[in-house]
């Protein structure tokens, strides 16, 4: 299944929540769902207007569907991930949050050094970042703890990413990662807990979804 080439709010629109998908208009009052929670404050919500009833099929559904958006993946890289979380010991969906926290793409965003998951990800595909000195251009290669991911020398210079370098300085960096933006690197310091994990979703329906 290709990759969604659409309007990046659309699915925000679909979901109904902030999946930050694009870089700093997400922070900004000119995001749509930002607009539209303030309109909505003001008009529809006062009213409490009830929502179409839904399935539970569709539960389960909008869940999966929520997460895949928020990492910005396709149907069959997404499913393959988790029939991996599915594999190891523990709590699935657990497992299942941290790898998707552990690809480099997604690294490199929560390192700030990259607007959104998606400007990460062409950053790592054309060879911006290396992992413990050597290049990796895999969007989907999972860190471990004790891994520096650091941006290549020749990249430092670029606009794009010392722009975000200035901009994650400020920004707060999730505790399992350390960052240091003067150096244009982070280090992996834990596999992220589940409360480090800020997936607005609840990941035992997506389980769920995948295993009915
Ligand atoms: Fe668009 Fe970002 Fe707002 Fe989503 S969070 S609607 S991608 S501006």
């Amino acid at each position: 299944m290709s990759r969604y080439i659409g309007p990046s709010c659309r699915q925000c629109r679909a979901e109904g929540l902030k999946l930050f998908l694009k870089a700093d208009r997400c922070y900004s009052a000119k995001c749509p769902i930002t607009k539209s929670e303030a309109a909505a404050k003001t008009t529809r919500m006062k009213k409490g207007r009830p929502r179409n009833k839904i399935s539970e099929y569709g539960i389960r559904l909008r869940e999966k569907q929520k997460l895949r958006r928020f990492y910005g993946m396709n149907e069959a890289q997404f499913h393959r991930m988790y029939e991996i979380a599915n594999k190891l010991k523990g709590q699935t969906g657990h497992n299942f949050l941290q790898l998707l926290e552990r690809r480099i793409d997604n690294v490199v965003y929560r390192l700030g050094l990259a607007g959104s998951r998606k400007q990460a990800r062409q950053l790592v595909l054309h060879g911006h970042f290396l992992v413990n000195g050597k290049r990796v251009d895999i969007p989907s290669f999972l860190v471990s703890p004790g891994d520096v991911v650091a941006a290549t020398e020749k990249s430092r210079t670029m606009a794009l990413i010392k722009e975000h370098a200035e901009v994650a300085a400020a920004r707060t960096t999730p505790q399992w990662l350390e960052v240091n933006a003067e150096k244009f690197e982070g280090k992996v310091l834990s596999l992220p807990g589940r409360e480090q994990i800020d997936a607005p979703v609840t990941e035992q329906l997506v389980v769920e979804f995948y295993a009915r």
